[in-house]
């Protein structure tokens, strides 16, 4: 680690802030050695507030409808060997209602942007969850909607919404998306997600095409700025019938260094381990808890369509990576020295 590193990182710990050089600097001249201490501090940080405890979430992949074209995913409209499937309201029910069983506290309802499931479903629906489970947190992750939705789904007992930020810089996002996609849009969402009081996430892909020490600076500089309850990175993973079929997968190494650093810029945040980082990496998963995540989302979608919910290729879905085997990730975890705890996990906040 040279000595410029080495006050980067020590700015880092002891401000909790860099300027967009500076986070530059600090990916391009990562090395193990920085990687040991900024490690070290984020798990300090970590075990500080949460302890070793590890969050969970059930994932109930309701729809790979998408109306959207996003150059990297395997849910893209324009998929035409997608097999499209959509999750029932009882279907979605006996998810929640086998992952209580299991321990779940928080489900997650993640989907393509799929009209069919309107505004009054979804109230619906997320009124009936809290009114069976009361102790449980409903959380969110079904795109761009309008001030006025996301308002509606809060009112209606929602308690979470993911939104992937993707790229924080606009040239960067555009080469990415279609173009009636953009990155204001995106920002507005969550602005409007924040205002309205959920309890907010933000991310992005690493190794994206076209991402570069500059762009994932630009990234970190937005979330010390917007300041997200939640945060989820994972590499990016090519699907082969995506325009970038033929692009380079993202590495765990630095899904590692970049969590670590997410971690010290906002030690309470709620960091989870990803399952592309599980399908990046043997052990992807536990490496990204010993980098200070705190949350693992097993798969809790029917086995029917699980493999249809493919937004990169080889997803994992079985084995530890989903619900039915709780108990073998239960293992896992405790194998490194951490706890699966049954609890909503919200954020700590002081
Ligand atoms: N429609 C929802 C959910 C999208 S899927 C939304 O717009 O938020 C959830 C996340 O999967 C995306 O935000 C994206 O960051 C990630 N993802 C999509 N394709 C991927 C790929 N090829 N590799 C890795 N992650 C991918």
């Amino acid at each position: 680690m040279t000595a410029e590193i080495k006050g980067i990182i020590d700015k880092l710990i002891s401000t909790r802030s860099l300027s967009l050089e500076e986070y530059e600097s600090l990916i391009a001249g990562r090395d193990n050695e920085a990687y040991a201490v900024l490690q070290k501090e984020a798990l300090r940080l970590r075990h500080g507030i949460y302890g070793n405890s590890v969050y969970i979430r059930g994932l109930i992949e309701i729809s790979n409808y998408c109306k959207n074209d996003c150059y990297y995913c395997g849910i893209r409209k324009s998929n035409k060997h997608c097999s499209r499937y959509r999750l029932t309201r009882d279907e979605i029910l006996s998810c929640c209602e086998n992952g209580y069983r299991l321990g779940f506290r928080t489900f997650v309802m993640q989907g393509g942007e799929d009209a069919y499931f309107s505004d009054d479903f979804m109230c619906a629906l997320i009124s009936d969850i809290k009114k069976m489970y009361p102790d449980c947190a409903v959380t969110l992750s079904l795109g761009e909607k309008s001030f006025d939705s996301y308002k509606r789904l809060f009112d209606a007992g929602a308690d979470r919404y993911l939104l992937r930020h993707e790229t924080a810089d606009s040239e960067h996002y555009s080469r990415l998306h279609p173009n009636r996609l953009t990155l204001e849009s995106r920002i507005r969402c969550l602005e409007s997600l924040k205002k309205i009081g959920f309890q907010v996430g933000c991310g992005m892909m690493v190794g994206s095409p076209f991402q570069t020490p500059g762009t994932l600076a630009v990234d970190l500089k937005f979330i010390e700025e917007f300041s997200p309850d939640m945060c989820g990175i994972g590499p990016f993973i090519p699907h082969k019938d995506t325009p970038f079929a033929n692009e380079e997968k993202g590495s765990a190494e630095l899904t590692c260094f970049l969590l670590a650093v997410i971690r010290i810029i906002k030690p309470n945040i709620l960091l989870p381990s990803t399952t592309a980082l599980g399908t990046a990496a043997s052990d992807g998963r536990e490496k990204g808890i010993l980098a200070s995540a705190n949350v693992v989302m097993p798969n809790l979608s029917p086995l029917t369509v699980r493999n249809k919910y493919e937004l990169y290729n080889n997803k994992l879905h079985t084995g530890a990576e989903s619900a039915e085997k709780l108990e073998a990730l239960k293992k896992k975890m405790k194998s490194i020295g951490y706890e699966i705890v049954c609890d909503r996990g919200d954020i700590k906040r002081n």
